[in-house]
């Protein structure tokens, strides 16, 4: 798909002027900062696009650095995947770092902190610390150890970074204002013990961790990073992002700029939401279809073009909204209605048996593989006398403007002949288990004479389809908001008990023999599907990734 030119945004209007200033030595060097601790989400997109778009647009950089100083919720398997999910979406990083890279760093400036007397080890329990710390109405109240020596300071953090205390038993805090009216610059902690946790990275080596608020903007500076874009609910963090940076002798100062987070409609989007989404077993993993990770997406027949195209379409600003399903299932639609080839899938088989065709005749017929893209080139459709239409395709008793199949009535298969019902094979109960046609062979790629056809239906040939599962996704919840809290309900309660579908005896044209995991197309009348990375060879499955048209925008109209 064809991308438009970049729409400018308040954070490029910042850089333009600070370029225009000469700051930063005209240069421009950003990051993405994620935790380990899950799989990136559509939110993250945003964060990766903005971040790696502008590196790419200034002619800057673009690290990623994990933000990995919580042990024991993270993971090297989320490490890979992160990694695999920004490439995927078109990116490559400068340099790649981990926080842990900079352990001994981050002591070393805790240790200068403590030797201007601007850091202290505070024996309070997280619970009394917590009670010291006050209110927004109320100022907090200065701990009893908050006047400990320098001397007495350095020992104790050195012991506890040798693990001579227990887990919780004391912290190191910054030394900065109780009273202050921005409660983060209450005496942050910017150390807690951790013993014996196994960091991906480090091992055991270290017994004591440094807190994101410490660690994220003396990284940023040990990076060169200009600016440091990250999400609202850090503006308040940003006195302590600059506090830090103003006491201790790092080699520059980025400036922390916040933006929006995005927001989707039917979904949640926090990682503890959908770990537990993963763990409580409600989906089928990180990467189920209908999750809203980059590899759910992925997984679900999303291209990055996709993505990035959506991402670009929500804009970057500093006002919380929540984005429209459709304007994401929009971006995936109109990339697969260009880029998408053409196929025939049945999806609920019925038998038909053409009565005047041949028996043992098979014929090639010629399919374009797109109706307006002839650069997309042509496919060879079998054509036999015993084939496969949809079941709703077929109506005994058809509603009115049914312009399908009917007893006596005609319709065009398409890309081939005109067919006419003659008659309907049913079982002991009553199921109609074939029906018997014939058909007008003056009618391929020509209307017939004397009579009009209004239907076109898709077909497969018997003998030579692919038996295959397909997997029709909706929507994970039934409400726009599952996050909205609504009277004492949480997200569980508006899980969609349709949002899979799985349809296990379809027949797919045989041309869909070789497809590769992820391959899109449009199966006729049906929708856009892929072929699912799970599928195994001998019985494809087919993922739905979006309908052709949006049937939520007519549900939700009713
Ligand atoms: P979550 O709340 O889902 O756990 P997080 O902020 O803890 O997300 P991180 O791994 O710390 O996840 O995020 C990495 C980067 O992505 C951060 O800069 C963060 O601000 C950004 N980010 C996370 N969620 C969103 C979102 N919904 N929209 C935009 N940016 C986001
Ligand atoms: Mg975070």
């Amino acid at each position: 798909m064809t991308e438009k030119t970049i729409p400018t945004n308040f954070i490029r209007q910042i850089i333009d002027k600070d370029l225009a200033a000469g700051k930063n030595n005209k240069k421009v060097v950003t990051r993405f900062p994620p935790e380990p601790n899950g799989y990136l989400h559509i939110g993250h997109a945003k964060s990766i696009c903005l971040n790696f778009g502008i590196a790419q647009d200034y002619n800057g950089t673009c690290n990623l650095r994990f933000d990995d100083t919580n042990p024991s919720k993270e993971d090297i398997e989320f490490v890979d995947a992160i990694k695999w999910d920004v490439q995927w979406l078109g990116f490559d990083w400068n340099e790649l770092h981990y926080a842990s890279d900079y352990f001994q760093n981050l002591y070393d400036f805790a240790v200068d902190l403590i030797k201007e007397d601007k850091a202290y080890v505070d024996d309070l329990s997280a619970h009394d610390i917590r009670e010291y710390r006050g209110t927004l109405k109320e100022p907090g109240k200065n701990s009893p150890y908050r006047e400990r020596t320098v001397e007495e300071n350095l020992d104790l953090f050195e012991r506890m970074k040798n693990g001579e205390f227990e887990d919780g038993s004391k912290v190191l805090r910054a030394k900065i204002d109780m009273a202050s009216p921005n409660i983060n610059l209450r005496d942050p902690t910017i150390y807690r013990i951790r013993k014996g946790v196994d960091h991906h990275q480090t091992g055991t080596s270290w017994s004591v961790y440094p807190m994101y608020d410490y660690t994220h903007c003396i990284s940023d500076a040990l990076e060169g990073i200009t600016h440091s874009l990250c999400t609202l609910e850090f503006e308040d963090h940003r006195p302590l992002y600059d506090w830090f940076l103003d006491q201790l002798d790092v080699p520059c100062h980025p400036q922390q700029i916040e933006f929006s987070r995005l927001n989707l409609e039917y979904t949640v989007m926090s990682k503890r939401k959908l770990t537990e989404l993963v763990t409580q077993k409600h989906v089928d993993g990180w990467d189920d279809p209908r999750m809203p990770t980059i590899a759910g997406l992925r997984r679900r027949g999303f291209t990055p073009a996709s993505l990035r195209e959506f991402i670009q379409r929500v804009g970057v600003t500093k006002s919380d909204n929540i984005v429209e399903m459709g304007v994401l299932e929009d971006c995936i639609r109109t990339d697969l209605n260009e880029n998408a080839p053409r196929r025939m899938a049945v999806l609920r088989p019925l038998k038909v048996t053409i009565t005047n065709y041949p028996e043992d005749k098979v014929e090639q017929l010629d399919s374009s593989n797109h109706p307006q893209n002839e650069a997309m080139g042509k496919r060879k459709l079998p054509f036999s006398n015993t084939l496969y239409i949809d079941q709703n395709d077929f109506a005994e008793e058809p509603p009115k403007k049914f312009k399908r199949l009917i007893p006596g009535g005609e319709v065009r298969l398409r890309n081939a002949y005109v067919i006419r019902c003659d008659e309907i094979i049913k079982d002991a109960s009553g199921n109609i288990i074939e029906l018997k046609c014939s058909f007008d062979e003056n009618t391929l790629g020509k209307n017939p004479e004397g009579r009009k056809v209004k239907g076109v239906i898709h077909w497969v040939s018997a003998a030579q389809a692919i038996q295959a599962n397909v997997c029709l996704y909706d929507r994970l919840f039934s409400d726009p908001n599952p996050d909205g809290n609504k009277e004492g309900k949480d997200y569980h309660d508006f899980i969609n008990p349709e949002s899979l579908i799985k349809l296990e005896a379809c027949y797919v044209e045989s041309n869909l023999d070789s497809v590769k995991p992820g391959e899109t197309f449009q199966f006729e009348r049906e929708g856009y599907f892929c072929l699912d990375a799970h599928s195994s060879s001998d019985k494809p499955v087919f993922n739905r990734t979006v309908t052709l048209r949006d049937t939520w925008a007519k549900i939700t109209k009713k």
